[in-house]
C-alpha cells in the first residue's frame, strides 16, 4: 500500500469539484450536511463557514430540519457569501402538492435569506401526485427561485416514474443513504443514476451516529489502511464514498475541527488495492428496498 502522508499537509485549495448530473457547473465533491444543527446553532455556523472556506460549498439543508430552524441557521451562515454556496433544499413530501410546493419552496427562500435555491428536492416519495409536484418544479426552475430540481430517497420503480414524467436532463440528483454499513444504492439505484447522467449524493456518509469504532474489527482495518495513507479513518469512508465520479458526500459537522478534517478527505486518493480491502470488510450486501421514510 502506496503511503501519502503529504496531501494532509496541502494548503486547502477549493475541493476536488466534479460534474453533478446534468448540471452546467461543477460541485464540490464533499458538502455539508446540516440535520440536527439547531442543537449547536452558533458551533455549526462557524463550522459551516469553515467549510465555505475550504470549498465545501455545497450545503444541505431542509424545510423539515428543526422545522425550519436549520434553513435559518444556513441563512445566516451564508449571509454575504451566496455565490460561493451551491444550495440545497428539500420540500418535505406532505407539502409537495402543486401548490404546497411553490409555498414551501418561497418560506425556505425566506428563512435561507435568498432568492434562489440551486438545487431543489422532493425529500422522499410523496402521496401527492408527483406529476403536480414536478410541474411545480419546472415553473420555480422558470422563474428563477431554482435553478434544478431533484428527488431524495428515489428507488428505481420511483425513478422510472420521474423520468417518464420529466424526461432526460431533468433530475439533477438522487440524495440517498450511503455509508461503508450501508450500500444497497449499489444494487441497482446508483447504477440506474450514473446510466441516466443524475448525481448520487450520499447522505449520512458516517452511518449518522454508527461510524465503526476502532476497537472493532470494521474499526481496525479502516484505521491499518488510514495510519497507511497518512489519514483518519473517516477520511478513508468519505474517499472511499466518493470513489466513483457520480458520487458526492454530505458529512454533517458541527465542529470546525470536524469540517476540516473532513475537507482533507478530498486530497486522498485510494488505490484499487485499498478498495477492495475495506469492501472485504464491508461487504455489499443483499439487494434490498431503500428505507421508506
Ligand atoms: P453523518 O454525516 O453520517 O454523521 C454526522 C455525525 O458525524 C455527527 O455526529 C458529527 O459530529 C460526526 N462527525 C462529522 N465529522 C466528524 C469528524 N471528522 N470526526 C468525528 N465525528 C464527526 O450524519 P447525517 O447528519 O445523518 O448525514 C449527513 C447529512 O445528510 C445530514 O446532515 C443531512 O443534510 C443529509 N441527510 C439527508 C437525508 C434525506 O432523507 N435526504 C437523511 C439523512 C441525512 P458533530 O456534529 O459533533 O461534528
Amino acid at each position: 500500500m502506496a503511503k501519502d502522508p503529504a496531501y494532509n499537509a496541502i494548503p486547502m485549495p477549493l475541493l476536488a469539484p466534479r460534474s453533478f448530473g446534468p448540471l452546467p457547473m461543477p460541485v464540490a465533491t464533499l458538502g455539508q450536511g446540516t440535520w440536527n444543527m439547531e442543537g449547536a446553532r452558533e458551533d455549526s455556523i462557524a463550522a459551516l463557514r469553515r467549510g465555505l472556506d475550504l470549498g465545501m460549498t455545497h450545503i444541505d439543508t431542509a424545510e423539515l430540519y428543526g422545522k425550519g430552524l436549520v434553513e435559518e441557521l444556513v441563512g445566516e451562515a451564508i449571509a454575504g457569501r451566496r455565490e460561493q454556496v451551491f444550495l440545497v433544499s428539500k420540500v418535505q413530501p406532505s407539502n409537495a402538492s402543486h401548490k404546497g410546493t411553490l409555498e414551501a419552496c418561497e418560506r425556505s427562500l425566506k428563512r435561507l435569506r435568498t432568492d434562489r435555491i440551486d438545487v431543489y428536492l422532493l425529500h422522499w416519495p410523496s402521496a401527492h401526485p408527483l406529476e403536480g409536484t414536478i410541474r411545480a418544479f419546472e415553473s420555480l426552475v422558470k422563474s428563477g427561485k431554482i435553478r434544478a430540481w431533484g428527488l431524495s430517497n428515489f428507488d428505481v420503480l420511483d425513478l422510472e416514474k420521474a423520468f417518464r414524467i420529466a424526461g432526460p436532463d431533468r433530475i439533477a440528483c438522487n440524495q440517498v443513504l450511503y455509508h461503508l454499513k450501508d450500500r444497497a444504492i449499489e444494487h441497482a439505484v446508483a447504477p440506474w443514476c450514473e446510466r441516466h447522467g443524475i448525481a448520487v449524493v450520499a447522505y449520512s456518509p458516517f452511518g449518522h451516529s454508527d461510524f465503526p469504532a476502532p476497537a472493532t474489527p470494521e474499526g481496525r482495518a479502516l484505521g491499518t489502511i488510514a495510519s497507511a495513507k497518512g489519514a483518519t479513518p473517516r477520511q478513508v469512508a468519505l474517499a472511499w464514498l466518493t470513489r466513483r465520479p457520480s458520487t458526492f458526500a454530505i458529512p454533517k459537522a458541527s465542529s470546525v475541527a470536524h469540517v476540516e478534517e473532513n475537507a482533507r478527505a478530498a486530497k486522498l486518493v485510494l488505490t484499487p488495492v485499498e478498495v477492495a480491502a475495506i469492501e472485504k470488510v464491508f461487504p455489499v450486501g443483499a439487494k434490498r428496498a431503500l428505507p421508506r421514510l
